[in-house]
């Protein structure tokens, strides 16, 4: 027989070091089975469409944290801004300053991590590892005061080569590593590595992710 929503949680909590977090990747899932995992002790929920995180959200308890962790477009970031605890999915100053204004304009501040792109498929976002150490060494991350730079989430190439996943993601340790010692993020905040889904998120926990965020393995396959 199939395991429950509630046993897969279990199952994959048991396995997680301390101080790892599990995200919950509800998309496509209907609410009922989110409340599933509510019950079984789960809070933090990840989500990838604008539209299904706005139509969900009031459904489910207060104290759910929501994750955004698909492509943003610069015209859903209004709409999410009420709900989102954490955006993942942070790939280009552009968004950043949309985030920041929208943030601002509703008296708050926001928790982002900033996409890298390790993977070999061109269709992954994110900025390119070199890009992004371009980019901070010059300052343009520092302008957006209502953003809170908690760290690095990237996804690795979606293949069966688990020596190739490795690889992507002792880039991403390795990246976040260099950019910790150079303090180009200073304060005790910037402490996030989310990287890691249902295949392959033992490689990832190896590689001192944080953040892990599982969907197929919780909930089944997507109903799209
Ligand atoms: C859908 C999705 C996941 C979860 O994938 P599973 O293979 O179902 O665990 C994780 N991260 C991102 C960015 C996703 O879009």
């Amino acid at each position: 027989m199939q395991q429950s929503i509630a046993e897969n949680i279990t199952q994959i909590k048991a396995q997680l070091p301390e101080g790892v977090s599990l995200v919950a990747v509800s998309k496509y899932h209907p609410v009922q089975q989110l409340q599933e995992a509510y019950a079984a002790g789960q809070r933090i929920f990840g989500e990838s469409h604008a539209q299904e995180l706005v139509a969900k959200a009031p459904l489910m308890p207060d104290d759910v944290q929501w994750h955004f962790i698909g492509h943003l477009q610069r015209n859903k970031v209004r709409q999410i801004m009420p709900i989102v605890s954490l955006i993942h999915s942070v790939d280009s100053i552009r968004l950043l300053s949309t985030i920041d204004k929208e943030a601002a304009r509703i008296g708050r501040s926001v928790d982002v991590l900033l996409q890298l792109h390790v993977a070999q498929e061109e269709a992954k976002s994110g900025f390119a590892v070199e890009e992004l150490m371009q980019l901070a060494e010059n300052g343009e991350f520092q302008p957006f005061k209502h953003v809170r730079y908690r760290g690095l989430m990237a996804m690795a190439t979606f293949t069966t080569d688990t020596a190739l996943i490795a690889s992507e993601f002792a880039r991403v340790a390795s990246t976040y590593a260099t950019l910790l010692e150079k303090q180009i993020f200073p304060g005790a905040d910037f402490n996030q590595l989310s990287m890691g889904m249902s295949d392959d998120w033992h490689i990832a926990v190896e590689h001192g992710a944080t953040l892990v965020r599982i969907g197929t393995q919780i909930f089944g396959p997507r109903q799209y």
